[in-house]
C-alpha cells in the first residue's frame, strides 16, 4: 500500500481561491459552497450547459425550447401592475417586420436601461403567449444606442390594458417606468457562448463568470497536460490551456462541447488507467494454482446436474476452465440475468477446483443466501465424496473451533459460509476458488480485502442485478466479465401487471385457488416496521391483516431483516418445504432466493423499490417451468416513477431495465462510482457519456500495456493523477 504523494506545493492549482482578485469573504463562502476551495477547482468547475448565444434568428423563425436570440429595435415599453399585485415590465423588440416581447416581473427598474429606437438583442428561450412571442427575462445586449429620445416617463399604469393581446405594433405611447437606478442585471458580457454553471442561492452567474474566467486568463497555461500528444491528436482534442478557455470562454458552441468531452474523457481516462494497473497487477504480482479441467473431470461434474446447461452456461464455464488453467489468478465477473443459472456455473467451477485437489469458498452475503447454496449443493452432491462444510452462524462455538481447525488442516474440500466468517476466520491449506455471490453490495476496495485470504486464489464473482455494461467496466472494471442473458429452456417469462386498490379483492380470490392448486406465494413489503408518517404496508401488520383475514385457511410465513439468523432459515426451510403457502417479507428475499414452487408475488408499495430490485424481486417467482406472476400495488407520486412500473410491466429483460433504470435515476444512486469506492466523478456519467467511457477504456487498456509502469516521460503528469485518485483505492503499488 502507498499513500498519495503529496503535490509539491507550488503548484499553483492547489492555491486557495480566497488571493484571487474579486474573491472577499463573502465569495469565498459561497465558492465554498459550491465545493470550489482552489484556483484548480474553479477552472475545472464544470458548466452544466451553454446558453448560445450564436443562434440568431428572426422573430418568424422562432421555435420553443431553445435559447435563440433576437436583434431588433425597441418600439414600446411599458409597465404595468398584474392583479396579484405583481409588476410587469413589457419591452417590445421589432425586427423590421415582427415583434417579440421581453417581460420581466417584481423589477420595477428592468425598463430604465432601455430606450426607445434602441437596437438591441434579446437572448432567451421564446415562447408563444397569446398569438405572440415572448421571452421572460431574456439577456440583453445593447448593440447601438438609441436614436431617438425617450418619452417622458409616466407612472405605472394599472391592470388591464391588454397590451399584450393587441398593441405589438410599433407605436409611440409607450410607458415607461418611474425610478433611475440601473437595471440589476448586469449583462455586459460580450462573449456570445455563454456558460451556465450550477450556482448557490446568492451567487449569481454573472459573478461567478468573471472571477472563472480571471482565473482561466492567469492559470490555464499553468495546468499540467494530461494526456499523451498521441491521444490527444487521435482523439482530436485541444490541448489543456486551450480546452479550459474553450470550456469557460468559448467562441463557439462545437468549440465548448469538444472541450467538454475532453475533460469527461480524461477524467475516464485516468480512472480507467488505474483499473488497467491494477488488473495487471493482480495478474503479475500474484500466482495461482494452475487447474487443469480434464475431460474426464468435465463429463464427471456435468453428470452431477440434472439439466444440460444452456449455451451461455456453457461459454461462462469455457471462460472459466481457461482462466483456472493459468498460474495468473482468475478475475472474473459473472453477470447473469436473474433465473439464468448462475449458481450451476459457479458449482461447476468449485467441483473443478476441488477434482483438481484444491480447496474451494462459496460466500454469500447472507445466511439465507448461505443456506440455500448449502441445499443446492447438498443436491447435486448427495452421491459425491466431496468433504464440504456449511460455516454459519448457528455453529456452538465448539463446532466452529473444530470447522475451522479442519479447513485450516485441508480436511475439507469444499467451504460455503457468509462472506463475513468466512473473510475473517478462516485460514485454507490450498485455496484454489474463492466465489462471491451477489457481489454488487461491495465495492473494488473491499475485494481487494477478500483477496487477502492467505495464498491467491482464483476468484469468481458473481452480481445479482445486471447493470449496464459502461458502469460494469467501471466499478467491477479491473475484471474479466462473462455474461449469462439467456433463460433455461421452457422457463416462462413472468407476467407483470399493475393493480389497483379496488382490484385487491378479486386478486386474493385468485392467488386462493392458485394455492389450492398446490402454488405459493410470496407477499412483499418494504418496511418492517410500522412508520405512522408513511403509513406503509409493513411486513408485519400484513402478515397479521393476511393471516387473520383473506388467506385465514392458508400457512402464511413471515421473514425480515431484523428476525434471529435461525429463525430466517427455519422459516426459508419451511417455505422451501411448502410448509408455508405465502411468505409475507421485506425485501431480504430479493437476492438469490429459489424456490420454483413459488409462482406467485404481490409486491406492495411498489414505488419504494427501485426498478432493477423490482426485477430482481419478480425473479423469484420465474424458476420453473410455470409461468410466474407478480402483481404491483404501487402509488407513484412523480411521473418518473409511474414510467418505471411502467417499465417494468413491458420488459422482461434485466439488461434493458438496468439500463433504463439508470437512465431514469441517475446512476449515482444505483451503482455511482462512489459506493464502490472509487470516489465522486466530476464531468463523466457512465451511462450518458458511456461512448466516451469506452473510448477512454480502450486507450487506458492500450496504454498500461504499452508502459505498465508508467514510466514514459509524456505519462508523468498521468500517472501523478492516477495515483493521486486512486492509488490508495486500488492499492497500485507497482506504478508508484
Ligand atoms: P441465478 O442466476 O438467479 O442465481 P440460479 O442459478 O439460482 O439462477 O438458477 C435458477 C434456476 O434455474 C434453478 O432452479 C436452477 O436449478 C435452474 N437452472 C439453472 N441452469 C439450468 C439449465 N441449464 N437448465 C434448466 N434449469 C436450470
Ligand atoms: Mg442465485
Amino acid at each position: 500500500m502507498m499513500a498519495a504523494p503529496t503535490p509539491p506545493p507550488a503548484d499553483p492549482l492547489k492555491q486557495s481561491v480566497q488571493y484571487l482578485t474579486g474573491v472577499g469573504p463573502t465569495r469565498l463562502e459561497q465558492l465554498r459552497r459550491l465545493g470550489i476551495e482552489t484556483v484548480g477547482d474553479l477552472l475545472f468547475h464544470l458548466p452544466r450547459s451553454y446558453e448560445d448565444l450564436t443562434d440568431v434568428r428572426r422573430v418568424a423563425e422562432l421555435t420553443a425550447g431553445t435559447v435563440q436570440t433576437v436583434h431588433g429595435e425597441i418600439v414600446e415599453i411599458e409597465g404595468r401592475r398584474l392583479a396579484d399585485g405583481r409588476c410587469v415590465v413589457s419591452v417590445v423588440l421589432s425586427d423590421g417586420k415582427d415583434c417579440l416581447e421581453g417581460v420581466w416581473f417584481n423589477q420595477v427598474y428592468a425598463s430604465s436601461r432601455f430606450r426607445y429606437g434602441q437596437r438591441v438583442a434579446f437572448s432567451g428561450k421564446p415562447k408563444r403567449y397569446q398569438g405572440h412571442w415572448q421571452m421572460a427575462n431574456p439577456r440583453v445586449t445593447v448593440l447601438e444606442e438609441r436614436r431617438q429620445p425617450p418619452p417622458s416617463p409616466q407612472p405605472l399604469s394599472s391592470e388591464g390594458r391588454g397590451a399584450l393581446a393587441a398593441p405589438l405594433a410599433p407605436g409611440g405611447g409607450g410607458v415607461g417606468v418611474r425610478g433611475t437606478t440601473p437595471a440589476p442585471r448586469d449583462d455586459g458580457d460580450d462573449a456570445r457562448v455563454l456558460p451556465v454553471y450550477p450556482l448557490t442561492e446568492d451567487l449569481r452567474a454573472e459573478q461567478l463568470r468573471p472571477i472563472i474566467q480571471r482565473a482561466v486568463a492567469q492559470f490555464a497555461v499553468k495546468v499540467s497536460e494530461i494526456l499523451p500528444p498521441e491521444l490527444r491528436r487521435r482523439n482530436g482534442w485541444p490541448d489543456v490551456a486551450q480546452a479550459l478557455r474553450d470550456l469557460h470562454m468559448p467562441e463557439t458552441l462545437p468549440a465548448a462541447l469538444t472541450a467538454r468531452r475532453r475533460f469527461i474523457y480524461e477524467e475516464f481516462l485516468i480512472l480507467q488507467v488505474a483499473l488497467a494497473v491494477r488488473r495487471r497487477e493482480l495478474r503479475d504480482r500474484l500466482r495461482a494454482p494452475i487447474l487443469i479441467v480434464s475431460r474426464q473431470m468435465d463429463a464427471h461434474i456435468r453428470r452431477l446436474f440434472p439439466f444440460r446447461l444452456t449455451e451461455d452456461q456453457d461459454r461462462a464455464v469455457a471462460d472459466i476452465c481457461r482462466d483456472l488453467a493459468s498460474d495468473r489468478p482468475m478475475q472474473r465477473l459473472l453477470q447473469a440475468d436473474v433465473g439464468a443459472g448462475k449458481t450451476a456455473v459457479a458449482v461447476y467451477a468449485l467441483l473443478a477446483t476441488v477434482a483438481n485437489k484444491h480447496q474451494a469458498v462459496l460466500m454469500a452475503p447472507t445466511e439465507v443466501l448461505a443456506q440455500q447454496h448449502w441445499q443446492t449443493l447438498e443436491g447435486y452432491l448427495a452421491q459425491s465424496r466431496v468433504r464440504r462444510l456449511l460455516l454459519t452462524g448457528a455453529l456452538s462455538p465448539r463446532e466452529r473451533r473444530d470447522a475451522l481447525e479442519a479447513i485450516r488442516l485441508g480436511h475439507v474440500d469444499l467451504v460455503v459460509g457468509t462472506q463475513a466468517l468466512v473473510q475473517n476466520e478462516v485460514q485454507f491449506a490450498r485455496l484454489g476458488l474463492v466465489v462471491i455471490d451477489e457481489q454488487h453490495k461491495f465495492g473494488v476496495n473491499q475485494r481487494a480485502q477478500v483477496r487477502r485470504l492467505g495464498v491467491d486464489p482464483h476468484y469468481l464473482v458473481m452480481t445479482a442485478t445486471p447493470i449496464p455494461r459502461t458502469v460494469a467496466l467501471t466499478v467491477f472494471g479491473d475484471l474479466d466479465v462473462s455474461i449469462i442473458r439467456q433463460l433455461p429452456p421452457g422457463r416462462q417469462p413472468v407476467t407483470t401487471r399493475w393493480l389497483t386498490e379496488a382490484q385487491r379483492e378479486r386478486l386474493y380470490g385468485r392467488l386462493r385457488e392458485e394455492l389450492r392448486r398446490g402454488r405459493q406465494a410470496y407477499v412483499v413489503c418494504p418496511l418492517v416496521s410500522e412508520s405512522a408518517v408513511l403509513d406503509l404496508k409493513t411486513a408485519v401488520q400484513t402478515h397479521e391483516q393476511l393471516q387473520a383475514g383473506p388467506f385465514r385457511d392458508f400457512r402464511v410465513g413471515l421473514l425480515h431483516g431484523s428476525l434471529d439468523d435461525q429463525v430466517k432459515d427455519a422459516t426459508m426451510t419451511a417455505f422451501r418445504r411448502h410448509e408455508i403457502d405465502i411468505l409475507v417479507s421485506t425485501s431480504v428475499i430479493e437476492v438469490g432466493v429459489d424456490v420454483p414452487n413459488a409462482t406467485l408475488m404481490v409486491i406492495e408499495h411498489a414505488e419504494r423499490f427501485g426498478l432493477s430490485q423490482l426485477h430482481q424481486l419478480r425473479g423469484r417467482v420465474s424458476r420453473g417451468e410455470i409461468a410466474g406472476q407478480c402483481y404491483l400495488f404501487a402509488d407513484p407520486t412523480s411521473e418518473e416513477a409511474r414510467e418505471r412500473l411502467r417499465i417494468l410491466t413491458r420488459t422482461a429483460d434485466g439488461f434493458v431495465l438496468a439500463e433504463q433504470d439508470a437512465r431514469l435515476r441517475g446512476v449515482g444512486e444505483l451503482f455511482g462510482t462512489r459506493q464502490h469506492g472509487l470516489g465522486e466523478l466530476r464531468f463523466g456519467d457512465l451511462i450518458a457519456d458511456g461512448e466516451i467511457l469506452r473510448q477512454a477504456r480502450r486507450d487506458a487498456f492500450a496504454l498500461v500495456a504499452e508502459d505498465a509502469g508508467l514510466r514514459q516521460p509524456e505519462h508523468a503528469a498521468l500517472r501523478r493523477l492516477v495515483l493521486e485518485r486512486y492509488g490508495k483505492t486500488l492499492d497500485l503499488a507497482a506504478i508508484g
